[in-house]
């Protein structure tokens, strides 16, 4: 077999492409490989699909092809223009690639399956391309995937902020919480952020949305009331935001106890400022004795800390009235504390309750999609500081979007 005759065959290449020539370059380990066609044959216009005859060639172009063993290949063309009455002189699509693509749909294949295992400084070294032609591959993929996705119904969503770097800059994510794939990303966490998603569904979308769960954020409740039909029966209050507000206040104790028993050289709470934070489930094996030890002293903070893991019970009732009864319970526990950070707390959840208690219709939270919340974890410490935002939602959709990314 002849190197043209086989590189015919590896790339693929159908009539009436074929490769004429082949050239193996040792030193440099690479593979060149040029396609050419007959001048006689037809193209077709790529807008509106009209028979030509060839009216010339654009320059000479370079695809990045599968390597050959350990050499790198390159395929070489030009490709055939037409002149369209309608459309002018325009390029033809060829087979191997896709408009404006430096590589074959085949790398393009690979460098997907690989930048979706690793890094993408990892996939540059492994397929021996630029940080800005990873990236490209990636922007491609989302972009196909997005452009291609069905209309379909979201019933459960979730909705969070995420701070996309330090600084603080925030995005706004909406998640399907029953598919785990994250269907659409905003600038900033504003009503307007949240509106964006609302506004590209239709009508038979929003009524079909059956939950969503959110922080205590009024931003995200005023979009949600404005674009979906009886959202008041629809948002759900995140149990884990709700918990870490609480959460927040309990520290808050600690901190204040802290300076008034070290005024006075007391150290008892040095070091504990996590043992209050963790549920009493996940406190560390080896810190168990010491923490039941501070929790049989008197403390302020280990009366917060009581009131916070009593209020997890709200969400293990059934009964929607048992669970009224208990929050009751709880709340006047809490308001009559004399802790004011606590109080304040107390006051937050009184004030957001009846879309808390929404949980026994719709048991969703924000951390249903835990695979999801790992992988979106994952890839902002990888990317170590996205230097810009586009970066770190590409990166989102690519790995969590749920997208068809190839090229087809
Ligand atoms: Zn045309």
């Amino acid at each position: 077999m002849q190197d043209t005759a086989l590189y015919q065959y590896l790339l693929g290449l159908q009539s009436p492409w074929t490769v004429s020539r082949v050239n193996l370059d040792l030193n440099s380990q690479r593979v060149d490989v040029w396609a050419e066609h007959p001048e006689d044959v037809t193209w077709v216009c790529p807008h509106c699909t009209k028979t030509l005859p060839l009216y010339d060639h654009a320059e000479e172009r370079t695809w990045r092809h599968l390597d050959s063993c350990q050499f790198q290949t390159h395929l070489h063309a030009r490709i055939p223009r037409v002149a369209c009455g309608e459309h002018g002189v325009v390029q033809v699509p060829v087979p191997w690639a896709a408009p404006r693509s430096r590589f074959t749909l085949l790398f393009e294949r690979l460098a997907i399956d690989v930048l979706r295992q690793c890094d993408v400084s990892g996939a540059t070294r492994i397929l021996r391309i630029s940080w800005d032609e990873a990236w490209g591959v990636m922007q491609r993929a989302v972009t196909r995937g997005r452009a291609r996705k069905q209309v379909r119904m979201v019933r459960r969503i979730g909705v969070d902020e995420k701070a996309a770097a330090k600084g603080h800059r925030y995005l706004t994510l909406v998640c399907d919480l029953d598919e785990g794939t994250v269907e659409h990303i905003a600038e900033d966490r504003t009503q307007a952020s949240l509106d964006g998603y609302y506004t590209g569904l239709t009508q038979a979308q929003l009524d079909g949305i059956e939950a969503v769960a959110m922080d205590m954020w009024e931003p995200y409740i005023q979009a949600t009331r404005a674009q979906v039909p009886e959202a008041d029966e629809k948002i759900v209050f995140d149990r884990f935001h709700v918990m870490g507000h609480l959460g927040k206040a309990v520290d808050t104790v600690r901190k204040q106890e802290h300076r008034e028993l070290m005024a006075s050289g007391n150290e008892t709470l040095k070091g504990s400022k996590y043992l209050w934070l963790y549920s009493r489930e996940n406190v560390p094996e080896r810190r168990r004795e010491e923490f039941a030890a501070l929790r049989h002293q008197a403390l302020k903070v280990g009366r917060a800390w009581a009131m916070k893991e009593a209020l997890r019970r709200l969400w293990h009732y059934v009964y929607p009235a048992s669970g009224w009864k208990f929050w009751k319970r709880w709340y006047f526990w809490a308001t009559h504390s004399r802790l004011e950070p606590i109080r304040k707390a107390a006051e937050t959840i009184r004030r957001h309750i009846d879309n808390i208690v929404t949980y026994y219709q719709h048991p969703v939270t924000n951390a249903m999609s835990e695979g999801l919340n790992s992988q979106i974890q994952k890839i902002k410490s990888m990317a170590c500081g996205f230097r810009n935002t586009e970066h770190f939602k590409t990166a989102i959709y690519f790995h969590c979007g749920g997208l068809d990314l190839y090229p087809c």
